[in-house]
């Protein structure tokens, strides 16, 4: 393993000739639905840098979307990794289990808020651990409906496509979805009528008065939530919102899952961003940056909900793969070893104090908001109207990318600019990330 040099450095211009041939040969062999933010080809990846194969080396504002927090080859993911490989690649969790398994969902009951008594499953993608969420809540509750929020983002497959609220490009042309979903207000501070201040009871009221009203809180077997909403524009439920909606589920006997799959692994400042708010969730999914880029992800939660459903009811052939599960472990080390949540706020007051400063000279930065290292900046025509400004969003990335900086934008109107940079991005690197942003907008 060689370390990737952390510096930028461009030698050709972005997408540079050799990932032009490959991008060529990749839209005759690749489905045209399969898009990409970038079509730079990668190399290597580590700490806050990307290589590409003609040798440009760019900083990384995405971690793969909220992957890569540890960094693309993380020291501990490969050498626990490396070693399962070599002992065994697979042998089905539910044919004959493995120690990894058992110790990936030991440390998630650690890490998961609350000190009741934790299970949990492993599967292999996100979207896979939310559909199962909503598998093990009907199996307990003996209830169909399930409640979820605008701007709510949680996956691309038929149960998670209907939760999700963005119909381009997720679900266009995709239906039927599947039945018993419902979607109710959330608290966006930035636009709500009556103003932030306001916003966090006011939506919770609501979305209590439609779920009441409208399926009857007896009838909700689920109410699903990402405490900050990711795809959906890095929105953070105005305070007061989400205690509100998981006091009205307690009180119901409705099943309370945070989908931690973007918020969580220390990616906030806490191992989980519903801790902001001292909320302890019934079940939790998570899957992203909790295994340094193999793919794993989770439901966890109260032992009581989590057995449930009956022997056989859950799993997967590859769920809680051994060698996803070494890199899970590694990843998990590794952010306690380098104390990564304490990173992340760094990263945050760093991120958060330029981009104010931006804010004063640029005023298309409506809002700058999100808490860790998932820092998010809306953009608008004027900020009056607040009316979205996609088109800034859209040139603001690609002066990024064109200048060695991978930024993604996400939000319901296509105007948000995201920054989700590995935690162990170097200071240095962050500021000159910011610098190329902040040369982006002067030449808007
Ligand atoms: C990415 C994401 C998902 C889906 O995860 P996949 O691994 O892509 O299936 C679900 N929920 C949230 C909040 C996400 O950010």
């Amino acid at each position: 393993m060689t370390a990737v040099p952390q510096e930028r450095k461009l030698v050709t211009a972005i997408p540079g000739p050799k990932s032009q041939e490959l991008q060529a040969r990749r839209l005759g062999a690749v489905a045209g639905g399969v898009g990409s933010v970038l079509p730079v080809f990668t190399k290597r990846l580590d700490g806050g840098i990307l290589e590409d194969v003609d040798g440009n080396r760019l900083i990384d504002f995405g971690s793969g979307i909220a992957v890569t927090s540890v960094g693309g080859s993380a020291e501990a993911v490969v050498r626990r990794a490396t070693a399962q490989l070599a002992d065994f690649t697979h042998t089905c969790f539910m044919v004959t289990p493995y120690e990894g398994y058992v110790e990936v969902c030991e440390a998630l009951a650690e890490l998961t808020p609350g000190d009741h008594a934790k299970k949990s499953a492993l599967f292999n993608s996100g979207a896979e651990a939310v559909e199962n969420a909503v598998k093990i809540a009907r199996a307990y509750t003996k209830r169909q409906a399930v409640v979820v929020f605008d701007h709510g983002y949680h996956g691309r497959t038929n149960l998670t496509m209907a939760l999700t609220a963005k119909n381009m490009p997720y679900k266009h042309g995709f239906g039927p979805f599947a039945p018993e979903v419902y979607r109710v207000p959330v608290a966006y501070g930035y636009r709500w009528p009556t103003g932030a201040e306001n916003c966090g009871p006011e939506a919770a009221a609501q979305a209590i008065d439609q779920i009441t009203k409208q399926i009857g809180a007896e009838n909700v077997a689920a109410i699903i939530i990402e405490p900050v909403l990711g795809e959906g524009g890095f929105i953070e439920p105005a305070k007061g919102f989400l205690p509100a909606i998981v006091k009205f589920a307690n009180d119901n006997g409705i099943v309370f899952v945070a989908d931690e799959i973007q918020s969580g692994f220390c990616r906030t400042g806490q191992w989980f961003a519903c801790e902001d708010e001292g909320i302890v969730p019934d079940l939790i999914t998570t899957a992203k940056g909790i295994a340094g880029g193999l793919p794993l992800a989770a439901v966890t939660g109260r032992a009581e909900i989590m057995d449930a459903p009956h022997a056989g009811g859950l799993g997967g052939t590859y769920g809680g793969n051994p060698v996803a599960c070494a890199g899970a472990l590694g990843s998990i080390e590794t952010m306690k070893e380098l104390d990564l949540n304490a990173k992340a706020k760094e990263i945050e007051s760093l991120m958060k104090a330029r981009l104010s400063a931006m804010q004063e000279k640029y005023e298309i930065i409506g809002d700058i908001r999100g808490r860790g290292a998932m820092i998010a900046i809306e953009l608008v025509k004027d900020p009056a109207s607040k009316t979205p400004n996609p088109e800034a969003a859209a040139a603001l990335a690609k002066a990024c990318h064109a200048e060695g900086v991978i930024v993604l934008t996400c939000g319901t109107y296509g105007n948000v600019l995201r920054f989700l940079p590995p935690l162990v991005i170097g200071e240095d690197l962050l500021n000159e990330g910011l610098d190329v942003i902040e040369a982006a907008f002067a030449t808007l």
